[in-house]
């Protein structure tokens, strides 16, 4: 049993439970606005799945998440980021796309027109309307992702009345697209990246190119419904200003997790690491604070919690402390993205059968796509589900020491291997333990396949299963975004109706991460916008100032 600590040291304002970086943005704004905080992370190092490490003497990398785009520009500037340290530059080429045939994609800002008239003209000049319109939709989610989504609520009037003004906001936001652009974000909203694309490309190397965002963390085939949206997920982004485009951050992503951790510092939050919470503390119905792994207890007005919602609600309360429905609704909650991550330092760079040579080239910054078409994204999919990993694997290859002198020895590389797909729990009760190495050699030989120098060249390797992530990260079933991007778990049903404010079902307790809307990436929104509600239930009186 914990022993509990009254007032004095153990007591502040807000309490978040995980220094990921939406922990950390949230606690910042806290602070800024004059709140006594303390960020509680269980691993050694801030960051959550945006960390660098050097994970083969010599050689750096970003463990997990691995290439900058959603991070919110406003989130950027509050923060100062770059004056704490941070400096993103973009890609000198967007994607690199092998075909099965020996021919290649290079896409990027002033040459994707270009060549996709190299494979169809029909295709190239759809180009320009299906990005205007992709575009347009993408600024709704924009606009949107530091809004607090309307929340349903089955109270009276008093609570009905402000979620129904921001419901008419939204509305409002929609309203302003044309009936063309209404029906085409329905189509983004519900339908398949496989269909959406089918209905405007014939060649099937572009809709691949487009379509890999449909399927990144998303453990699904690019046929299947939904998936439009994530496509759109992974489009909504900007970089220095640039939008859709994709950068990479001096350092790593842990650069950007240590610069927000300075800001945070810099405002006077207090950050613990190696501080796990073990238990939540209710005391009638309110949420009052926590007890840590070391039986040490803290109390605070707002206890927010940065984790995924599985791990917050279905482990960290005592039996009874959360409203039966609420705990049954939530052990629903969808998680598992079918994502297998790895790190290569690299002797060389890859020299690509289509597009040769061992010199950085502009390809050699791009995020390389092996997955030359929808069908093979397809295939992948449904051979997880059987085998429990895809023999032919969805693999994108980034390669940031192309961009990044600080990562690896001079001439030497250090490649982010993301993959696609595998199961998030393989068949038949296996361990990710027993099959680690052998899908990690797949990987190499898939890329090898394409770039036959690439299996000789990989000096040393760091291997991230599902299961890896679940242990490293608390990333239930390995899942990057802490829960499916799927309608049910979107916007004001993220991560449940009636919750979708980033209000627990507690008193005083509170959700920051990517469970919460606008969901997974490294962007900051969920923290900011937790922290606009929390300010918000301060200033009105629902929270009272402890510390
Ligand atoms: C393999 C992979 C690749 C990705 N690639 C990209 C990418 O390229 N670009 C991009 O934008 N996004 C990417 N993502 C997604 C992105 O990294 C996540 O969606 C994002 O990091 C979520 O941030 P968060 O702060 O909400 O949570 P997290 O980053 O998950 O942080 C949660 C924190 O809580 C801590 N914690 C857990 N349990 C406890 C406890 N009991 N007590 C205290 N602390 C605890 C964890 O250690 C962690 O630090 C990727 C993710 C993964 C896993």
């Amino acid at each position: 049993m914990a022993e509990r600590s009254g007032g004095g040291a153990g007591r502040c304002d807000a309490l978040i439970i995980g220094g990921g970086h939406n922990g950390l943005v949230c606690a910042a704004y806290l602070a800024a606005a004059g709140l006594k905080v303390t960020v509680l992370e269980r691993r050694d190092v801030v960051g959550g799945a945006a960390v660098t490490e050097e994970f083969h003497p010599g050689f750096r990398n970003s463990v997990a998440a691995y290439t900058v785009s959603l991070l919110n520009p406003k989130i950027i500037r509050d923060l100062e980021l770059p004056a704490h340290g941070l400096r993103v530059v973009e890609r000198r080429a967007a994607n690199f796309l092998p075909t099965t045939d020996g021919r290649y994609l290079l896409t990027g800002e002033g040459r994707t027109q270009r060549e996709l008239a190299r494979f169809c003209e029909r295709d190239a000049a759809r180009l320009p309307e299906y990005s205007e319109r992709l575009e347009a939709i993408a600024d709704v989610l924009r606009d949107l992702a530091l809004t607090t989504p309307p929340n349903a609520t089955d109270g009276g009037w008093r609570e009905a009345l402000p979620e129904l003004l921001r419901a008419a906001r939204v509305g409002g936001r929609v309203r302003r697209l044309d009936m063309r652009l209404r029906r085409e974000l329905l189509a983004l909203f519900a339908m398949s990246a496989g269909d959406y694309l089918d209905n405007w490309f014939e060649s099937e190397p572009i809709k691949a190119v487009f379509g890999f965002d449909g399927i990144v963390g998303n453990y699904a085939s690019p046929y299947s419904p939904g998936s439009a949206y994530v496509l759109l997920h992974h489009v909504f982004g900007e970089v220095n200003g640039k939008r859709g485009a994709w950068g990479h951050a001096i350092g790593g992503m842990g650069a950007i997790t240590q610069a927000m951790a300075r800001a945070a510092r810099a405002r006077g939050v207090a950050i613990r690491t190696g501080t796990a919470v073990r238990e939540v503390l209710v005391e009638g119905g309110r949420a009052v604070g926590v007890v840590t792994d070391s039986g040490e207890v803290l109390h605070a007005a707002a206890v927010v919690s940065n984790l995924n919602p599985k791990l917050l609600y279905l482990k960290m309360f005592a039996p009874g402390a959360l409203p039966a429905q609420f705990h049954e609704h939530i052990s629903r909650w969808r998680c598992g993205s079918g994502t297998f991550r790895m790190n290569v330092a690299l002797a060389e760079l890859p020299d690509f059968t289509c597009l040769p040579g061992r010199a950085p080239a502009d390809h050699h910054t791009a995020g390389i796509i092996i997955a030359p078409t929808l069908g093979y994204m397809e295939r992948a999919y449904f051979d997880a589900r059987a085998h429990g990993w895809s023999r032919a694997p969805i693999v994108e290859v980034v390669i940031p020491s192309t961009l990044d002198d600080t990562l690896a020895p001079e001439g030497q590389h250090v490649a982010s291997l993301f993959c696609q797909h595998v199961a998030p729990q393989l068949p038949n009760g296996e361990s990710w333990d027993a099959h680690r190495e052998t899908v990690a050699d797949l990987m190499i030989d898939t890329v090898s396949q394409y770039a036959p120098n690439f299996r000789a060249a990989v000096l040393g390797r760091q291997i991230m299963s599902p299961l890896d992530l679940e242990r490293t990260f608390g990333l239930i079933a390995g899942d990057i975004c802490h829960g499916n991007l799927s309608l049910d778990q979107l916007f004001s049903a993220r991560p449940m109706l009636g919750h979708g404010n980033y209000r627990g079902p507690l008193q005083g307790l509170y959700m920051c991460g990517a469970g919460t809307h606008p969901g997974g990436g490294v962007s900051g929104a969920p923290g900011h916008n937790a922290a606009r509600e929390i300010l918000g239930d301060f200033r009105h009186g629902r929270l009272r100032r402890v510390a």
